[in-house]
């Protein structure tokens, strides 16, 4: 049976990625958008409110895609679940932690499928590095993400708003990939995050993890080229790292040969699975880091952002 999906929220990661997966992947019928404003050059139904869209589509949709900023993700994501409709979170999966439990609750109530997608997880390097690193003992992770986010998030406000993660936001996904592949989970011992003078959320985050050696480095304010990498090492000397954001990986120096399906395609062919089998499968993990990270990280004003 081919699944009727809508899209709701229909910005960047919508058009590039969502899109073309869903119409490449012959298990989904992308039945529907929600935009606040009317796209005219795509012809399909559009609603300009999830309201409106779960209303009107009674009965025809069994999935909606939210890729809104996380803010507004849970009461999009609640009505949905409540009118029978399975779920794919766009990353981060909410605002809270306690917002994502509340919908795990209301899919488990209403046997919907709901699926927190982590894109940076079906990148092509994450299985075999985690094959790599299974029961090892970790003896250094350097994580550098950095981005200009100028490039990267141009003109998206909220992103600077309280829950709209600053410089986590793409972090976030650093801590995704190392959440599933390193054999111990990650405890922040200490953050240090630096916010613009004139703004709620940080342009620049390091943070300590629990242990010898073990730290992340974000930062929002690099020109020159984007740095996603995370280096690990191991007691018995081997040298795991991954490039690229995931998609490269590199044992001692070499390169390995990694598939590379694509992120999104992978996500639509996990989804499918999901909402057929109707599971709940939400990995909290790299959500309660970042919440650990705002809850003992201390502040520095930095000058401001515009
Ligand atoms: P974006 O370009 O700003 O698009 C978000 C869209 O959500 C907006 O265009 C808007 O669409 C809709 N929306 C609904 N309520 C909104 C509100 N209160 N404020 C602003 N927009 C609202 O952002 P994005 O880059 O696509 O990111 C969306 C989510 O995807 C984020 O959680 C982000 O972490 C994740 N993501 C982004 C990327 C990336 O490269 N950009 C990659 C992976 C994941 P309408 O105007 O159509 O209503």
């Amino acid at each position: 049976m081919t699944l009727r999906i809508a899209i709701i929220g229909f910005g960047k990661i919508a058009r590039d990625e969502h899109m073309p997966a869903i119409a490449a992947d012959p298990r989904f019928d992308l039945v529907a958008v929600v935009s606040r404003q009317r796209d005219m050059s795509i012809e399909l139904p559009w609603f300009a409110t999830p309201a409106e869209l779960v209303a009107t589509m009674r009965g025809q949709l069994d999935a909606v895609a939210i890729c809104t900023p996380p803010q507004v993700r849970h009461a999009i994501a609640s009505d949905a679940i409540t009118a029978g409709v399975s779920v794919l979170l766009e990353k981060p999966p909410a605002a809270t932690l306690g917002e994502v439990e509340s919908l795990v609750n209301l899919a488990h109530d209403a046997g919907c499928g709901l699926y927190a997608a982590w894109h940076s997880q079906h990148g092509a390097a994450v299985p075999e590095a985690a094959r790599l690193l299974a029961g090892a003992n970790v003896s250094k992770l350097e994580i550098s993400w950095f981005e200009d986010v100028r490039k990267w998030h141009p003109g998206q406000e909220w992103i600077w708003t309280a829950g709209g993660f600053g410089v986590f936001d793409p972090g976030i996904n650093a801590l995704s990939i190392a959440t599933r592949i390193l054999p111990m989970p990650l405890l922040v011992d200490e953050a240090v995050l630096h916010v613009p003078a004139n703004r709620q959320a940080p342009i620049a985050a390091e943070l300590t993890f629990v242990g010898e050696s073990l730290g992340a480095q974000f930062d929002w304010r690099c020109s020159e080229g984007e740095r996603w990498r995370i280096r690990v090492n191991t007691s018995d000397n081997r040298r795991i790292e991954l490039r690229d954001g995931g998609a490269s990986l590199f044992l001692d120096g070499r390169e390995q040969q990694v598939d590379t399906k694509g992120e999104y395609p992978s996500i639509y062919n996990h989804f499918a699975g999901v909402v057929e089998r109707r599971e709940i499968e939400v990995d909290r993990e790299p959500l309660r880091i970042v919440a650990d990270a705002f809850l003992v990280g201390s502040r520095e004003q930095v000058e401001p952002f515009y």
